[in-house]
């Protein structure tokens, strides 16, 4: 069984507005075990929607389409259901009662326009709407019928028969009547053998997505069960582990032997899951070993700063921060004149190391980060741009330096986030001498 989301807008399809419900609706026939083969989006216009809807009959045994069901113009997801599986539409009295109903809540007259929501292609079911005026529409389609709109392009026409499930593209309506209707009604009616599919994520920041997926060459191979995926983002590098079995549990329990092997593979490559970002790793292991940090910032802009501030909303393990754009606010910072370091290069570790003891004694904190993340001007070619990083803990300062390079639209997270990691590796190595 194969299943297709159709979005209909030219909200959508202009990029004013990003199609979050296929995003959803796709999670939740994943959890139903359902395979989705298809995302199609298409704009306001009749013969573009029945050309879409006789496709999807022809290719997909359970469409979901929302979008489209207003009482506007350009509202015609019912007339091009109506036209692509060849019902006339009909009013239905019930539909019609319900709109009314809506409208004398809010002591309002029904617009007449408001009728067409009460039509449906003969045949169909109604899908109740408890707060909103348009019923969704549920409707079964023989394969073998004769379609208007067209045949598949690409003749997948099989025998048997779709169910399409159109819903309103308001994402609260949407999502309130697929739990309260639509959820159940795929579940009898496909007759669908309890099955789930469950994703679990680790996040990874440390080497490159081509040396990580050397580590787990068994692993991340097409048909592997569990499935392993890689996708990398701003210098994060996230493994996706998915398992469908009978259950939740039973993915759960597929799924663990392959989480252990990739976590002991990789070791202190993973900091987190899910949604954890290296800050939350941070900002954990600090509360961990009740230390605190303060930063400066030369060249991040305050990235490292604002992502602590979040991670340790609740507590006060991050104490704050210098972000420093120029020569006169790292002098200032010191307390010394510029001369006095400036020949060591802005983006040298001495400067670095200077940066960092002064934040960790002026702000009182247990670990000083320093990022002077300056390349020098004009850019020589003896001197490839570097980054310093440093940490000053009571018992030493460390610094390293890394290249500063890379595509500008990632080269400050991606600087931010080695400086973080940095953090969390010392603070790792104290957890395991402790
Ligand atoms: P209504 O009965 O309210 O007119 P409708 O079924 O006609 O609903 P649309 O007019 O297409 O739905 O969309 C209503 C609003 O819902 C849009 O302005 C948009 O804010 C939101 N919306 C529509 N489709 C989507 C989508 N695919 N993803 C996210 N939001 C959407």
């Amino acid at each position: 069984m194969n299943a297709e989301i159709i979005a209909i807008g030219d909200e959508l399809t202009s990029g004013q507005r990003l199609d979050t419900n296929s995003q959803w609706l796709s999670q939740r026939l994943g959890e139903m075990g359902i395979r989705v083969l298809y995302h199609t989006t298409v704009g306001d216009d009749i013969e573009a929607n029945t050309r879409v809807f006789a496709n999807a009959f022809q290719r997909a045994d359970l469409i979901i389409c929302t979008g489209g069901l207003g009482p506007t113009d350009d509202d015609l997801t019912r007339l091009a259901l109506s036209r692509a599986c060849g019902e006339p539409l009909e009013t239905r009295e019930e539909a019609l009662e319900h709109i009314r109903r809506i409208f004398r809540k809010y002591s309002r007259d029904m617009p007449d326009r408001n009728k067409r929501q009460a039509e449906f292609p003969q045949g169909a079911q109604m899908i109740p709407n408890p707060h909103g005026t348009a019923p969704g529409v549920d409707l079964i389609i023989p394969r073998d019928g004769q379609l208007e709109g067209g045949q598949s392009p690409d003749g997948q026409s099989e025998g048997g028969e779709s169910r399409i499930f159109a819903l309103p593209g308001v994402p609260a309506e949407m999502r309130e009547m697929w739990e309260q209707t639509v959820r159940q009604r795929i579940q009898d009616g496909f007759a669908l053998a309890s099955r789930a599919i469950r994703h679990r994520r680790l996040k990874c920041f440390g080497v490159g997505e081509s040396h990580l997926e050397q580590m787990l060459p068994d692993m991340i191979k097409r048909g592997r069960v569990p499935a392993v995926g890689i996708t990398v983002s701003q210098a994060t590098i996230t493994l996706r582990v998915t398992a469908e079995d009978a259950s939740e549990d039973a993915c759960w329990e597929a799924m663990t032997p392959t989480l252990q092997t990739i976590r002991e593979r990789l070791g202190d490559l993973v900091f987190g899951e899910e949604d954890e970002e290296l800050e939350h790793a941070v900002a954990s292991l600090l509360a961990q070993s009740d230390q605190v940090l303060a930063t400066a910032e030369w060249g991040t802009g305050g990235l490292i700063a604002h992502w602590m501030s979040e991670a340790c909303r609740g507590s006060q393990h991050y104490v704050g921060g210098a972000v420093l754009r120029n020569e006169q606010a790292v002098g200032a910072l010191l307390g010394v004149a510029a001369e006095h370091w400036a020949e060591h290069g802005s983006h040298s570790a001495e400067l670095a190391a200077l940066l960092a003891e002064k934040v960790r004694d002026s702000y009182g904190a247990d670990i000083g980060l320093a990022v002077a993340a300056i390349p020098p001007a004009p850019p020589r070619a003896d001197a490839p741009p570097r980054v310093a990083i440093a940490l000053a803990t009571a018992d030493e300062t460390t610094t390293k330096l890394i290249p500063y390079s890379g595509h500008p639209d990632i080269l400050l997270t991606r600087t931010a986030k080695q400086a973080l990691n940095q953090v969390r590796l010392l603070l790792l190595k104290q957890r395991a001498v402790r």
